[in-house]
């Protein structure tokens, strides 16, 4: 377990399913094997590229692609703005990949600094969107904490998968669409070992 600190805030998600509406979720080549294997879906079914220089900078890193920009990788929205994993149930928006969610699903409506010490804080904007705060009792962030280290180090070997991928298609050693992408992040992330 990581050291950490956090703010002391009560929170108890509802499950109204705000935050996977209002975001878009970046995934990493881990994220997409995770999800991969648990659904069988193919990575086709649920990613897509979104171009950095229509949202801007996001701190993740970026793949070039063959029209000669830079994407990001994120989970796919229906035409309602939800994630498409989300699905309707009772009244309550559940995640339907919960175990196998994104790595950055696991912190919302905090978001963390990391460090020696993990800090943790309230994502900007969270009090306006996140009914769940101040609800329930004061939140352990432990697993918030647990959660951001385990990000930070997948998010170090997915910088290099993006650093050897854009480096191939920069000297046109692939043909750079997004499919070939997919399958060399699947192939990287293959044999390394995840919680
Ligand atoms: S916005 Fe808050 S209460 Fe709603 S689903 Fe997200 S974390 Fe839960
Ligand atoms: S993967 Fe799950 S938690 Fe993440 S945005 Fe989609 S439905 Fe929400």
């Amino acid at each position: 377990m990581p050291e950490w600190i956090g703010p002391r805030i009560r929170f108890k998600c509802i499950l109204c399913g705000e935050c996977c509406r209002l975001y878009w979720v970046p995934v990493t080549h881990v994220d997409l094997w995770r999800i991969a294997e648990g659904t069988g879906l193919k990575p086709r079914d649920f990613a897509a590229p979104i171009p950095k220089d229509a949202v801007g900078e996001w701190g993740v890193p970026s793949i070039l692609l063959s029209d000669g920009r830079r994407h990001y990788v994120v989970l796919k929205k229906r035409l309602d703005g939800l994630c498409i994993f989300n699905k309707l149930s009772d009244g309550r928006f559940i995640c339907s990949i919960y175990d196998r969610r994104p790595s950055s699903c696991r912190f919302y409506p905090f978001v963390y600094i990391p460090g020696d010490v993990v800090r943790l804080e309230l994502a900007k904007d969270a009090e306006r969107f996140c009914p769940g705060i101040g609800r329930g009792p004061v939140r352990d962030l432990s697993a918030e904490a647990e959660a951001a280290a385990a990000r930070e180090a997948e998010m170090e070997s997915y910088r290099e998968v993006a650093d050897r991928w854009n480096g191939l298609v920069a000297s046109s050693k692939v043909g750079g669409t997004f499919d070939e992408f997919l399958e060399f992040a699947l192939a990287a992330a293959r044999g390394l070992k995840f919680n």
